[in-house]
């Protein structure tokens, strides 16, 4: 329709809109659309696009021409279809501005409701509704909202004066004014706004639409908008669509209210309705926390026809966007309205739940539900619960509302929790009740504590989004922000005090308290079980104990895939005798040394071959610089002066000796330095003694019928001279030691590949080894040229700020420099040796994008931490349905 000289159309009425068209007219106004063509009850209305919107940016903020006649032509519309004129004196209409952007933020923009109110058309919508309170009521209402949205004035000064108005008529509640005070309310509010902004509230609608509209584009750019994009990777540029509907009113009586309703449990995932309302109430009413809302259940009881046809259009609402739905609506005079539908936020629990039942209710595939599920969903949902085995002092109890526990020190105000948590504080956002303008808090914070507001109040809801514990609407507590204090009964907390939320039962404990750490519900373990069947890849874990082997096979590891040896070095009992190793002036002082350590060795790898019974278990031989294991130059100093002068003659000496120890061990740049296979090269008893722990300990598992595959792993070679004395080595301590049973046991020498000579030089490494496990830490290290501590300490954050970088190479996989080595290696490595084994092991092996791009290089595992492992399980599925060159036909 773009004809020469036509404009393009900005204005769509809610039967010429669809859902599919969410990106022109914002999620709200498409689905309105949606609805309406669907026929259910909608208030009529019209949306006025995004790109209306991006065109009053690129003006300079300035209404687009055109636009406002487009709208006045639409509105008409709306006048013919209620049979009311906007304006008018007798029977006016009145319409709400709404914003709606293409992606949902809630609560994030402005809505401006019974807009077309005058001192005029109130007294219309009086006679008409016979009605006087409920007019002025929404009288006032609007003029705060406008007063607010538009002409910025905070609304607290409204409130300020609502509230002294009840005061002086000795009620609590908004709805317990009477006409009387809300005429004088409206006269209050009109001389705040004049002398506020110097001149009249506009009497006339026309300007009155005029500036909502333009005033809803600007809250694009309000900060809690932009804060929230922020936090959400939201581009800046998609616009807010201005969604112009028809009012209903749930301020009418008793019979009359609104609220907001999820089809299932948003917490849990169960199928219920799950919702809250206010009679005789307006708008925001429910979720601003102005009066404590019902349980829709309630509605049941009070209204059971609504209830009834809310139930039947909530079941075709799921059924036909084949989602769980997060709805407002409104009942005006019993007769229900849909305000508007989207695909509700969920905790991750509910989020499997829904997606298994979904599944199983036949309304969605098993592949879309494992598409379905976000994996930083799955991170909360192997959230930490608080251990009741300990001696808990519950101190207060709320709603729980966004489940999982934390534990912190509390603070009053979202910037002091921004502060804190940069200081290195875990902290517990406390507040009486939370407000879009605190979003910056809630991100900060560990979780969230208020004293007022419901399920659904905007803490509630914001947390859930995060996957924060929150514990809402906890009336016990007094707190004091400006006093920087909270009490309950006679306990007095200051700001900075330890306390512990349980955000899955609505416990406040004090102090802090030890976390326990999540289990697999049968709904995950069904739905890693489909997601199974779908990925390519396999999962296999970074374990270097039994009891991390354990826990990450309970999680569905296959294998491990990074069995570090150095912190069996670590533990107080061996490192004086790894230092002696490393003291010791001959081979021989060192093998004596290392005999002890065998032993110990030999006990640790017995234990994780019984944990991975039948899988693989790739170990690494020794990989850090010496002096890592001894102590520091000026711990040792310090001593030695503290020394008196009668001390013993044997100890000094013993420290002298550690300090030209660990002087001739000094390196510039250890990371580059004696390291790795270059350490096994130089003191090749240290390798020879711990792959004789390996294959001793393979022996004594096998005889216990215990199934053992270990994979011995060189580190940091870069040169296939480096590999092949290794592998010699490893083959014939191999035969020695298991002799008949050699075949019995498949073992196999494979490296790492993180220097990127490696990867350069693979097909000649490939010759020697078995496998290649990406060491993407290091080769991002080598790679980029940083140290990751310096890195991260000193400059990249400046460099992400900048947009140097999109994201941290340490987090996300660097496809283009880093990836581009990988991808050889695995071209040029099984060029040499078909069989070749690929993995990567590393953080970025749990990581979304970087496990995409495992899948597409075909590598054949990643390897993550345990408790990684269920979300790198349903990411490497969801990489195989992404990727439609190798998508198996169903
Ligand atoms: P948000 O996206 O922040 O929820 P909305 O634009 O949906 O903002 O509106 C805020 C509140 O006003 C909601 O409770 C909504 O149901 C209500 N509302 C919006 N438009 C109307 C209308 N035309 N009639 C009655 N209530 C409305
Ligand atoms: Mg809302
Ligand atoms: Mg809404």
């Amino acid at each position: 329709m773009a004809n020469h000289g036509v404009m393009t159309k900005r204005v769509y009425h809610f039967e010429e809109g669809s859902a599919a068209m969410k990106r022109l007219l914002g999620g709200k106004g498409a689905n309105l659309a949606e609805m309406t063509s669907l026929g259910l009850p909608i208030p009529p209305g019209f949306t006025i696009t995004t790109e209306a919107c991006n065109a009053y940016y690129a003006g300079g903020g300035k209404m687009p021409d055109g636009l406002f006649e487009e709208v006045r032509e639409a509105l008409k519309r709306i006048e013919e279809k209620k049979n009311q004129r906007f304006g008018d004196g007798q029977n006016p209409l009145l319409v709400s501005v709404r914003s709606g952007s293409v992606l949902s933020m809630p609560g994030m923009m402005d809505t401006i409701l019974n807009l077309g109110l005058n001192d005029e058309t109130v007294l219309g919508l009086a006679a008409q509704s016979g009605n006087e309170r409920f007019a002025f009521d929404s009288y006032r209402r609007f003029l705060q909202m406008f007063g607010n949205v538009v002409l910025n004035i905070p609304s607290a000064q409204f409130e300020k004066l609502l509230d002294r108005m009840k005061e002086q008529l000795g009620v609590r509640y908004d709805q317990e004014v009477p006409a009387d005070s809300l005429k004088t309310l409206v006269e209050q509010f009109k001389s705040l706004i004049r002398s506020e902004t110097g001149e009249d509230f506009p009497q006339d609608v026309y300007r009155q639409l005029y500036l909502a509209i333009e005033a809803v584009f600007r809250s694009w750019n309000n900060p809690r908008a932009k804060v929230y994009r922020k936090a959400y990777s939201i581009p800046d540029d998609l616009g807010t669509a201005v969604n112009v509907q028809s009012m209903v009113f749930g301020n009418l009586g008793e019979d009359s209210g609104t609220g907001v309703l999820f089809t299932r449990n948003p917490s849990t995932g169960e199928k219920v309705l799950y919702g809250e309302y206010l009679t005789n109430a307006q708008g925001e009413d429910v979720v601003a926390g102005v009066r404590t809302p019902k349980a829709i259940s309630e509605l049941a009881r009070e209204l059971p026809g609504v209830y009834a046809r809310l139930q039947e259009l909530a079941g075709r609402l799921e059924k036909h966007y084949r989602d769980m739905q997060d709805i407002e609506f409104t009942v005006e005079k019993e007769n229900l309205y849909l305000l508007q539908t989207r695909n509700g936020k969920r905790t991750a629990q509910a989020s499997v739940k829904i997606a298994v039942d979904l599944m199983e209710e036949g309304i969605i595939t098993r592949e879309e539900a494992v598409a379905r599920i976000e994996p930083g969903h799955l991170d909360q949902l192997l959230h930490r619960s608080i251990d009741d085995s300990q001696n808990l002092q519950v101190i207060a109890e709320g709603l729980p509302a966004s489940p999982g526990a934390a534990t912190g020190r509390i603070v009053f105000d979202a910037d002091t929790a921004e502060q804190w948590a940069k200081d290195g504080e875990k902290v517990i956002l406390v507040s009486p009740e939370t407000t879009p303008e605190d979003i910056h808090g809630v991100i900060a914070a560990e979780g969230v504590l208020t004293s007022r507001g419901g399920m659904t109040s905007h803490a509630a809801v914001v947390a859930r989004g995060m996957g924060k514990p929150c514990v809402c609407g906890c009336e016990a507590l007094q707190i004091d922000v400006s006093a920087r204090k909270m009490s309950v009964g006679q306990l007095t907390l200051i700001e900075g005090d330890a306390v512990s939320i349980d955000g899955s039962t609505g416990r406040v404990i004090l102090g802090t308290v030890t976390l326990k750490d999540p289990v697999i519900t049968p709904e995950l373990s069904k739905l890693l079980e489909v997601a199974d069947s779908i990925r390519h890849l396999k999962v296999y874990t970074n374990a270097d104990t039994p009891e991390d082997a354990a826990k990450a096979r309970a999680f569905g590891a296959e294998g491990i895939g990074l069995c570090r040896t150095e912190h069996m070095f670590m533990s107080a009992d061996r490192l004086p005798v790894v230092q002696a190793m490393i003291m010791a002036d001959d081979d021989e002082g060192r093998r004596a040394a290392l005999d002890q350590i065998l032993p110990m060795q030999q006990g640790d790898f017995e234990g994780i071959f019984a944990a991975m019974d039948g899988l693989t278990v790739t170990i690494r031989l020794l990989d850090p610089p010496l002096h890592e294991f001894l102590p520091d130059l000026e711990e040792l100093a310090e001593k030695l002066g503290t020394l008196g002068p009668d001390a013993d003659a044997g100890e000094k000496a013993g420290i002298e000796a550690m300090i030209r120890k660990v002087r001739s061990l000094h390196e510039a740049n250890p990371m580059l330095g004696l390291r790795g296979c270059r350490l096994g090269i130089l003191f090749p008893e240290i390798y020879e003694m711990q792959v004789r722990a390996i294959f001793q300990a393979a022996l004594n598992c096998m005889r216990k019928g215990i199934v053992v595959k270990p994979d011995i792993m060189v580190p940091l070679v870069g040169h296939p001279k480096e590999l092949a004395p290794m592998k010699e080595m490893i083959d014939r301590l191999a035969a020695d030691i298991l002799g008949g049973e050699l075949d019995k046991c498949p073992y196999h020498v494979g490296t790492m590949i993180e220097v990127p000579r490696a990867a350069l030089v693979a097909g000649q490494i490939a010759e020697i080894a078995d496998f290649f496990s990406f060491g993407t830490n290091d080769l991002t290290q080598m790679t980029f040229g940083y140290s990751r501590d310096d890195a991260e300490g000193k400059f990249l954050n400046h460099y992400l700020e900048r947009n140097i970088l999109e994201a941290n190479p340490f987090q996300v996989l660097d496809e283009d420099g880093v990836g581009q080595l990988i991808r050889l290696a695995v071209e040029r490595g099984k060029e040499q040796k078909p069989g070749l084994k690929t993995g990567i092991c590393g953080e970025h092996g749990g990581e979304k994008q970087s496990i995409f791009f495992c899948h597409r290089t075909g590598l054949d595992y990643v390897s993550c931490s345990p408790f990684r492992v269920p979300f790198a399980r349903i990411a490497a599925a969801q990489a195989a349905l992404a990727d439609t060159s190798r998508q198996t036909t169903a």
